[in-house]
């Protein structure tokens, strides 16, 4: 499943791709055709993300400044909620004279981020984010590629289509209902409005496993699998510890450290987590379904992580076996020499 920061760059992409635009919305598919007939015809305001949520924001056409602060409160916006969940895949293609996106969105083709039971033999290519096809056009129209797969809803711009398969949730909802999804997330590292305090409170006062609490979007959002093994690794904390046992500078500091490495997966659509003098101590496996493979000049994943995806081998500061275990179906990795 991808994590937020994957979510954070397909909020950006939408926005250079159709801030300000009259969209044609669709579904191919059939099964969002109520939805998008509501949105079709409608000018993009907003693109944001929270957590694992995409929000598009679609006022009436006639609006005439799209950058009017207030306007993604307002009564008469409509949004578009996604979700990709595990399955879920946004597919762009885009005219030559598309706006320059792919510096902003790394390596190879599409879809998925990281999902632990998929066996060894599953493509080391999938990567969790996406890039522009570029179509052949002619002068000023282009040729719109055909919708390939289950296209739950087409976004069609002046420059481009963005083609959604397999999301967990896709709805039309209204500003305030946006609000209310919004009120049961956690902060968000990521966003310039996450709280720490909230983060720190909520931990705190739960006996639930901080491991489990950070994989909790009602505490943290847009933290996932990666982000939890390798933010409790550099803290030096137990992962199986109750949230209310950990000293709460050691909460925050783990905060403060997801705000980094998410706002720096944000920007470079890759997790890395690794110091560059430990990077070299061990091998890894190279299997994790992560998307630094391709981008060039990225550290290679098996050097990006501390313990992710490396349980039995040597811890890379002190050589201990790297653990693993099954906490509420997802697998837990760490060591449990350097935290405790
Ligand atoms: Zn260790």
């Amino acid at each position: 499943m991808p994590e937020g920061h994957t979510v954070h760059r397909l909020a950006r992409t939408f926005d250079t791709l159709y801030a300000g635009q009259v969209l044609r919305v669709s579904s191919p598919q059939g099964r969002f055709a109520d939805g998008a007939a509501v949105l079709d015809g409608r000018r993009l305001v907003a693109s944001e993300a929270w957590g694992k949520q995409l929000f598009l924001g679609f006022a009436p056409a006639d609006v005439s400044d799209v950058r009017v602060t207030g306007l993604t409160r307002a009564p008469d916006t409509l949004w578009l909620r996604t979700h990709l969940g595990l399955y879920g895949a946004w597919t762009f293609a885009g005219a030559p004279d598309a706006p320059e996106v792919a510096h902003a969105i790394g390596a190879p083709r599409r879809r998925i981020g990281e999902r632990d039971s998929l066996p060894t033999s599953a493509p080391s290519s999938s990567v969790s984010d996406v890039q522009i096809t570029p179509v052949t056009s002619t002068s000023d129209t282009w040729d719109v590629p055909e919708p390939r797969g289950q296209v739950r809803v087409r976004l069609l711009g002046a420059h481009a289509v963005a083609d959604l398969t397999g999301p967990t949730a896709c709805e039309v909802i209204t500003t305030h209902e946006k609000q209310s999804v919004e009120a049961r997330l956690g902060p968000d590292p990521i966003r310039d409005d996450g709280d720490p305090e909230a983060f720190v409170a909520r931990v705190g006062r739960s006996r639930v496993t901080i491991g489990q609490q950070l994989m909790d979007q009602a505490v943290v959002a847009g933290v996932g699998n990666i982000y939890r093994a390798e933010a409790l690794f550099r803290a030096g904390v137990d992962p199986l510890r109750p949230g209310r046992e950990v000293p709460s500078a050691a909460v925050r500091a783990i905060w403060d450290d997801l705000v980094v490495l998410m706002r720096d997966g944000a920007e470079h659509g890759a997790i890395v987590t690794t110091r560059p003098e430990d990077r070299g101590t061990a091998g890894g496996r190279g299997r994790t379904r992560q998307n630094t493979d391709g981008a060039p000049g990225a550290v290679p994943a098996d050097q990006a992580f501390y313990v992710y995806h490396r349980d039995g081998l040597p811890c890379r500061v002190c050589g201990s076996p790297v653990l693993v275990k099954e906490l509420v179906g997802r697998n837990l990795f760490w060591c449990g020499t350097c935290q405790t």
